[in-house]
Formats: structure tokens, C-alpha cells, sequence
């Protein structure tokens, strides 16, 4: 069991998913945004303007999104606490890292939810080396990226023994692919 917090802590994070995700104009989304574009509704100290309304104001999928607590781990252990509202050039680099280790934190979440099944010897021991694997990866994209095939195969291979919120759950903002 790895020791990764999956819990969101906005208090800690620079307001990543509100700057990394590129979103459509849509019944989840008032407004088009592109990748790595401040969303307008980010006050300068990082916080949303309408986080008390967001859904009314036509922000559903931001209520929906989880980033599984990849946001806080980005912005405080590979950052060090700095932002890109105070270094404009930090940008791209933590938006890029962010959309991996949202990706790795939701396997880890996945894996984790698997671990309650009822699972078999062999397919215990592979969750168990798989959420290791990705806990260690970090945030290697290409590390991330054929652990993530794999971690959908094994799921996949349980065959319906995972309860379909489980399988259901990803980012709310068009998912990490
Ligand atoms: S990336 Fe995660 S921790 Fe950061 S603001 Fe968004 S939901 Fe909160
Ligand atoms: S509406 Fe608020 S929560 Fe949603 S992306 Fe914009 S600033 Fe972030």
C-alpha cells in the first residue's frame, strides 16, 4: 500500500486544474478555455471567484472534476511551493506534469478501490505490484503511460467483479486520457 494522498487539497495546489485543462462550451462548461490558459474566473491569489456558484454559473464540470490529489503533490514536492502566477515561465512545465500525475493518482485511486474486491491470490499480487509501479513511476510520462495500459487491462480483466462507480470514475473535465 503506498501512502500517496489521493484527497484534493486546494489550499496547497496553484490552482492547476484551473489553468492545465482545456475545456468546451458546453452543458458542463460556460465557456471555451484552452490548455495551459488561466481560466478568467482565477482571482490573483489563485482562488475561483465563483467557486460558491459554480454550477449555477454553468460550471458543473468543475464541481464534477477530481484531480485525486495530484494538484498539492505537483505545486508542494516537485515545485516546492511556487506557482505560476508568480513565474509565468513554470507554466507549461506544471501544467505537463500536472496532466501526468493526475493520470498516475487516478490509477493509483482505481488500484486501490480494486484492493476492497475479493480478488484472487494472483490478481491481488498484480494490483498490489501495479499500484507500487505506479507509485514509484512518479511522474515519468512515458513510465505513466504504459502503466496506465496495463492498469486498464488488469482491471478489464476482473471481468465485472469491479462495481461500476469504480470503473465510471475519472477527471470530470474531459478525463485524463
Ligand atoms: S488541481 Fe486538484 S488540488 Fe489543485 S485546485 Fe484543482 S482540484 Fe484542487
Ligand atoms: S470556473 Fe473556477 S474552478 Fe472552474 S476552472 Fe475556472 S477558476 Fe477553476
Amino acid at each position: 500500500m503506498t501512502s500517496i494522498d489521493l484527497r484534493p487539497d486546494c489550499t496547497r495546489c496553484a490552482a492547476l486544474c484551473c489553468v492545465a485543462l482545456p475545456f468546451d462550451r458546453s452543458s458542463r462548461f460556460a465557456i471555451d478555455k484552452a490548455a495551459n490558459e488561466p481560466c478568467p474566473n482565477l482571482d490573483r491569489c489563485g482562488r475561483c471567484r465563483i467557486h460558491s456558484s459554480l454550477a449555477d454559473r454553468g460550471f458543473g464540470g468543475c464541481v464534477a472534476f477530481d484531480c485525486f490529489g495530484a494538484g498539492q503533490r505537483v505545486t508542494q514536492e516537485i515545485f516546492e511551493g511556487r506557482s505560476w502566477q508568480d513565474d509565468p515561465a513554470l507554466l507549461e512545465p506544471m501544467a505537463r506534469v500536472f496532466l501526468t500525475a493526475t493520470r498516475a493518482h487516478e490509477c493509483l485511486m482505481l488500484l486501490r478501490e480494486a484492493g476492497s474486491l475479493p480478488l484472487s491470490i494472483t490478481d491481488e499480487a498484480r494490483r498490489a505490484g501495479l499500484e507500487a509501479a505506479v507509485a514509484e513511476a512518479g511522474v515519468s510520462a512515458e513510465a505513466i503511460g504504459a502503466l496506465r495500459r496495463e492498469t486498464f487491462a488488469f482491471l478489464a480483466s476482473l471481468r465485472g467483479s469491479l462495481p461500476s462507480a469504480v470503473a465510471a470514475r475519472s477527471g470530470g473535465r474531459g478525463g485524463t486520457p
